[in-house]
C-alpha cells in the first residue's frame, strides 16, 4: 500500500516547521554568539549591555509573536499526522518518537513529482517574488521511476550515501561534509546530532550492541591509538546511525509488502555475513528496558 498523499503532507509541515525554527534559531544564534565572543562584539563596537537589551527584546518579541508555540503546535500536528503512516512502529525504539518518525519521512521522501526521468521545481527568479518552474534531472529515475517513497534507493548504501553517511571512496574514512553543502549538511548533521543523540540518551539497544561495541573496539585496538576520544565517539555514533537507516530501509520495504531488491554491498560483494536487523529484533520484543 502507498501512502504518497500522507508522506507529501508531512513533507510540507515539516517544512514549515524547519523555516520558522531556523529563522529562530539563526537570530537567537547571531545574538548569542556576539554576546559570548566579546572580540567579535568589541570589533563591530556594539557593547555587551546593548546586546543584552537585544537579547531579551528578541526573545520576549518571539514570545509574543507566538513563534515558539507555532513550533510548538506543529510538530504536534507532525507527530499526529506522522503517527497515521506505519513507519510509526518504529517509535518502538527507545529514543524514536512520533515527529522523529516525521522528520523521517521528510527526509527520505522526494518532494517533487519526477517522471520520464526529469522533475519540475519552483524557484523563485532573481530577487523579485516571481517563481518560474524549471526542469531538473532526477537523479534517482533509475530506481524511482516515479515513486517517491523508500524505492528512490536500491540498496541501503545509496540510502546512506544520500543521508551524507557515506565513506570516501579513495580513503575508505567518513567522508566530510561542509556547511557549503547547505543541504547534505543540514540531513547528516540532524541524524547525527539528533537522532543519534536520542538513541543514545534513551539507552536503545543499538547503542548497546552497535555504539558500545565500536568503542569498545576503537577502545583496546592499537590500530586507533592515535585517534581522539571525540574521534571515537563521532565514529561510534556514525556506526550506530549507519545500521539504524540500513534497517529502515529493509523495514520500510517491508511495509510497502515488497522484498527488499538487493542485498547489501557488503554481503553480495565482500561476502560478508548479513547482520541481523536490529529494528526488527526490537519491534519484535521491546527495546532495552533498564527495569
Ligand atoms: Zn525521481
Amino acid at each position: 500500500m502507498e501512502y504518497l498523499k500522507l508522506e507529501q503532507h508531512i513533507i510540507g509541515l515539516v517544512r514549515i516547521f524547519e523555516d520558522i525554527q531556523s529563522c529562530r534559531k539563526e537570530i537567537e544564534n547571531r545574538l548569542r554568539s556576539l554576546r559570548e565572543d566579546t572580540m567579535l562584539s568589541d570589533q563591530y563596537g556594539i557593547g555587551q549591555s546593548y546586546l543584552e537589551g537585544l537579547f531579551s527584546i528578541t526573545t520576549n518579541a518571539m514570545k509574543c509573536l507566538g513563534v515558539v508555540g507555532m513550533e510548538r503546535e506543529l510538530k504536534k500536528e507532525i507527530a499526529k499526522e506522522a503517527s497515521k503512516h506505519p513507519l510509526i512502529a518504529i517509535t518502538k525504539v527507545n529514543g524514536i518518537d512520533a515527529f522523529t518518525v516525521g522528520k523521517l519521512i521528510k527526509l527520505i521522501c522526494c518532494g517533487a513529482k519526477c517522471s520520464n526521468g526529469v522533475k519540475v521545481i519552483t524557484k523563485r527568479k532573481g530577487s523579485k517574488d516571481k517563481w518560474e518552474n524549471i526542469e531538473v534531472e532526477c537523479p534517482y529515475w533509475r530506481w524511482c521511476q516515479g515513486h517517491r517513497d523508500i524505492r528512490r534507493f536500491p540498496n541501503p548504501a545509496k540510502l546512506q550515501a544520500y543521508l551524507g553517511l557515506d565513506n570516501d571512496p579513495l580513503t575508505g574514512a567518513a567522508k566530510a561534509l561542509y556547511r557549503k553543502d547547505q543541504l547534505d549538511y543540514r540531513k547528516k548533521s540532524w541524524i547525527l546530532g539528533v537522532l543519534a543523540r536520542n538513541l543514545k540518551l534513551k539507552k536503545s539497544y543499538y547503542k548497546l550492541k552497535v555504539y558500545d561495541v565500536r568503542r569498545e573496539k576503537t577502545r583496546n585496538d592499537p590500530k586507533y591509538s592515535s585517534w581522539s576520544l571525540r574521534r571515537k565517539d563521532y565514529d561510534a555514533t556514525r556506526v550506530m546511525a549507519k545500521r539504524f537507516i540500513a534497517d529502515l530501509w529493509d523495514y520500510w520495504y517491508k511495509i510497502l509488502g515488497l522484498e527488499p531488491p538487493s542485498e547489501p554491498y557488503a554481503v553480495k560483494v565482500l561476502g560478508h555475513q548479513k547482520q541481523p536487523s536490529l529494528l526488527e529484533l526490537i519491534l519484535k520484543n521491546g527495546d532495552y528496558s533498564s527495569r
